[in-house]
């Protein structure tokens, strides 16, 4: 065989112009680059290494290039990566009966991304009610400052008028409550009311826990008028909070729940899982997906639970979110002019700014420590599920020498 001609040449200096073939819907910091990572670090083009507190957004929980995640994607990648849901795909049927088997789950739809697996989850909400002849029943009330992904219904989901702004027409059958606000919640519910959807834990919006009387309060209210509950997982879920789930921290049960992020491990995955009432809604034919469920996807799935699944873990996760918080705190109270508060639950962590946050981003990323954002002005923490306690402390001691820099301005 003749060999393949490979274009692989990566231009990155400023006068390229790398992005011009890209939509400007991103920003990333120009002269940047990463070529690769191992664990809690990944290295930009001169070696230079970066420890990452971001796990891309909580997606690379157990680090870069685990080597129990590479080989599951390696041997998959040799036998078979896909065939579509027209034939069965024995990896999908193992991940589904273990997340069945480790949550409030009976049956679950695979995906490729949170927002498909949101919008599936919303799907089930009104199929549920349609299949019972409630045909009136197609409104779903979401929070305030809530994130469900960037497809149209989730944006609707989430009512975030300026995410929304020259997409989403007026009304898309979708109403929003001020968060933890039972009173509001209550009066919004209606006779065409079908369900409603919320993050067990906010994570763009502020990291946010969601409050044990409100859960409770709409876990009743839904029983009581037969409404379908839906935490959206996507972010909290998969080990983040110090559970594996995030609702287990409440003793409450949804009727659906959306994951998709730390369930890859990096490889693009989303899940929706429900009850078998509401799973039992979506007969043949109802809904579907070519990518969902591909066997690649479903092997590094499998193999993230195994990690996950690890005895200690999730008691480790908890002690580590503990540890890194309690740092913080101690940089609040040294530091009040720069941050104030620390807010979450396990490893997903925001740390509340005075000064503008992207200033305290920037700078950390200068002294090579990878951080996102959130809203009400948060630095937001999410570092790998395995991090080890020395690059915990040392994430801390190069925060505390930002606070110190930024002070000094
Ligand atoms: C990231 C996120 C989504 C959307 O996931 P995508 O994979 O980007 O579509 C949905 N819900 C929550 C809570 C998220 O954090």
């Amino acid at each position: 065989m003749t060999a393949i001609a490979e274009k692989t040449e990566f231009d990155a200096t400023p006068e390229s112009n790398p992005r011009d073939a890209l939509w400007p819907n991103y920003n990333p910091p120009k002269e940047l680059v990463f070529s690769h990572g191992i664990g809690s670090e990944v290295f930009d083009e001169q070696g230079n290494a970066y420890l990452d507190f971001l796990s891309g957004i909580a997606v690379t929980s157990f680090g870069h290039a685990h080597p129990h995640l590479v080989k599951a994607l390696r041997d998959q990648s040799e036998k078979l990566w896909h065939l579509s849901n027209v034939f069965r795909i024995p990896e999908g049927e193992l991940l589904a009966k273990r997340l069945v088997e480790n949550s409030f789950a009976d049956s679950v739809f695979f995906a490729n991304s949170g927002t498909e697996g949101a919008e599936a989850g919303i799907k089930a909400i009104r199929g549920y009610q349609a299949a019972k002849g409630n045909t009136r029943r197609t409104r779903i009330i979401g929070l305030t400052e809530s994130f469900h992904g960037r497809t149209l219904a989730a944006l609707a989901a989430a009512g975030n008028q300026a995410q929304m702004k020259g997409f989403i027409p007026t009304d898309y059958g979708f109403d929003q409550v001020q968060w933890g606000d039972f009173d509001a919640l209550k009066n919004a519910v209606t006779d065409e009311t079908a369900g409603i959807v919320f993050e067990t834990v906010q994570g763009e919006g502020g990291i946010r826990p969601i409050t044990q009387e409100f859960v409770s309060q709409v876990r009743k209210l839904c029983d009581d008028l037969d409404l379908v509950l839906m935490f959206d997982e996507v972010q909290c879920g998969i080990g983040r909070s110090g559970k594996l789930f995030a609702y287990e921290h409440y003793n409450v049960t949804p009727d659906v729940m959306v994951l998709a992020k730390g369930l890859g491990g990096g490889f693009p995955i989303g899940a929706c899982l429900t009850t078998a009432k509401v799973g039992n809604s979506m007969v043949f034919g109802s809904h579907g997906s070519t990518f969902g469920g591909n066997p690649l996807a479903m092997a590094v799935g499998n193999a993230v639970m195994d990690l996950l699944l690890e005895p200690n873990l999730l008691t480790e996760v908890s002690r580590k979110g503990e540890f890194l918080q309690s740092e913080l705190k101690r940089l609040t109270e040294e530091f009040p002019d720069i941050v104030e508060s620390v807010h979450g639950l396990g490893l997903m962590i925001g740390l509340k700014c005075v000064v503008p946050n992207t200033d305290v981003l920037v700078k950390l990323r200068e002294h090579h420590m990878i951080v996102g954002k959130s809203g009400s002005n948060m630095i937001r923490l999410l570092p790998p599920l395995n991090m080890s306690d020395e690059d915990i402390a040392k994430g801390v001691k190069i925060m505390s020498s930002v606070l110190q820099e930024l002070r000094a301005k």
